[in-house]
């Protein structure tokens, strides 16, 4: 039999304190359900969350993260939490890309009704041939059309799920595109958006992206970043507004097993011992610790028999900070380098601390991730030489490694179909994560969308109390 404590049971349970979880929780709290969310780690934020670094007194996330304006679940969440304004967003998208010697191509939208602003944009983008930037539009094209078209039961609607079979590397070849254009515009965008090899991810997973980003106007495809440190962007206000409305939140509280009595979610039992009953629970947890709290003959079936096939990828990050300024550029891709992207962090203010601090990372970055922290601060240096030349003049006081080798699923083809939805056939269970069948790769919009998604349903499926 579960504590049910002096004051009763709460009406859900919510496991794991990422984007997901608190998405989930916070929707449920604001509509009245006295919601318990029990938190492994001893902070909230999962993998998106932030500290102080110790030496140079700056807070710095875990790895940056960048948004965009098609977040919409995400800006809908930031506004329950009153924190959106700590988000900022380009006014339209800019993204600009550097060569080894500092060349610059920026790739723009300009100010046109959609779909013509895209195609615009992709018209003008320099360092392309006329028809290098002709073929660019194919992609636009093909992407609208797989939109268009839903893919079948097992990609549960995902847009573009037809295309799960093929990988980016073969749908963009399929469109003809040049090795420059790959080179200079799609492998970097797709990268950076799968966390995945254009060889290796599914084209099933670009394709939203690209569609979200631009078929809806030019507001989607923004970028921004958060003024603040993650925690403070939306973990530590998730837990004041779960607080201020009667829910609590219990850190270091992992979950060992949910239990199931005739077929219902019953209770949640605690590596401490405690057992914890609700009228339903939303599990928002990544796949392999789900598998792990599932009893055994549960977690053999359907949909959950497939999750250990689900694999992980790796995003690296430094953060280095110097004495003088690296660039005046707010980000950019960095083309041919070791790392993918830089961060000026001053560019987006708040957090960087006193010194000019710059973050570069890499994604899909399963080589770096084993290399030694001396070799990745020298190759950051590198890079920042080659591509800033400038740069060799600023004296590095400070550096900070970050690896998160389980950073996000492995978008491989046939991932889409591996990823169950919210609902499951155990009754008062939903799941919740970036990892689940969200139509979109793993992301945070992914992550907040499917806590939302649980959070109707169980409001739904409540049994009266
Ligand atoms: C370095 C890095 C960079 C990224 N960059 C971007 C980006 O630029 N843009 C973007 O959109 N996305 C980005 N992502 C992805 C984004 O961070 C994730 O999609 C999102 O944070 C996932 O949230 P989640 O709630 O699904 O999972 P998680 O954040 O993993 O949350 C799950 C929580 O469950 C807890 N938990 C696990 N087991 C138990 C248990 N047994 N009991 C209780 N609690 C448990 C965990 O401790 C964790 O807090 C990035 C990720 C990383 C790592």
């Amino acid at each position: 039999m579960a504590d049910r404590g002096a004051s009763g049971s709460p009406d859900i349970l919510v496991l794991g304190g990422g984007f997901a979880g608190l998405a989930a929780a916070t929707a449920l709290a604001a509509s009245g359900a006295r919601v318990l969310l029990l938190e492994a780690r001893p902070y909230l934020g999962g993998r998106a969350r932030s500290w102080v670094d110790p030496e140079s007194g700056s807070v710095v996330d875990n790895g940056q993260h960048l948004f965009m304006g098609c977040y919409e679940e995400t800006l809908r969440f930031l506004d329950r939490l009153g924190t959106r304004d700590r988000l900022g967003l380009q006014p339209r998208l800019e993204l600009p890309f550097v060569e080894p010697g500092g060349g610059l191509s920026t790739f723009r939208l300009p100010r046109l009704p959609t779909p013509w602003d895209l195609a615009a944009g992709l018209l003008r983008f320099p360092g392309l041939s006329l028809a290098e930037r002709i073929g660019l539009l194919r992609v636009a094209r093909d992407t609208r059309r797989q939109a268009r078209r839903p893919g079948g039961a097992p990609h549960r609607g995902a847009p573009g799920g037809d295309l799960d079979g093929t990988s980016v590397a073969q749908w963009l070849a399929s469109l003809g595109q040049t090795a420059e254009a790959n080179r200079r515009l799609w492998h970097p965008l797709a990268i950076a958006a799968l966390n995945e090899t254009p060889e290796k991810a599914s084209a099933a997973m670009l394709v939203p992206v690209l569609h979200r980003a631009f078929a809806r106007g030019a507001a989607g495809s923004r970028l921004g970043l958060a003024r603040v440190g993650l925690s403070e962007l939306y973990a530590e206000p998730a837990a004041h507004f779960l607080k201020a409305r009667g829910s609590e939140v219990r850190l270091r509280a992992q979950v060992r097993r949910v239990v199931f009595e005739r077929g219902r979610f019953a209770w949640a039992l605690l590596a401490d011992g405690a057992r914890l009953a609700a009228g339903a629970a939303v599990a928002a947890v990544p796949a392999a610790d789900l598998l792990e709290m599932l009893p055994p003959e549960t977690a053999a079936g359907a949909p959950f028999a497939g999750l250990s096939r689900l694999e992980v990828s790796p995003i690296v990050s430094a953060y280095l900070w110097f004495g003088s300024p690296i660039t005046d550029l707010p980000f950019a891709g960095l083309l041919g380098g070791t790392w993918q992207w830089m961060f000026n962090r001053r560019a987006f203010g708040g957090h960087a601390g006193g010194a000019h601090g710059v973050t570069l990372v890499t994604s899909a970055a399963r080589e770096l991730a084993e290399r030694p922290v001396e070799f990745l601060v020298r190759k950051a240096l590198d890079d920042l030489h080659a591509f800033f030349p400038e740069s060799r003049r600023a004296t590095l006081r400070h550096s900070l490694v970050i690896k998160e080798k389980r950073a996000t699923l492995a978008h491989a083809p046939g991932t889409l179909a591996l990823r169950p939805g919210p609902r499951t056939p155990c009754q008062g269970l939903y799941l919740a994560g970036d990892w689940t069948a969200t139509g979109l790769p793993a992301t945070i919009e992914g992550a907040v969308a499917s806590g939302h998604a649980c959070a109707l349903l169980a409001r739904e499926g409540r049994p009266p109390s």
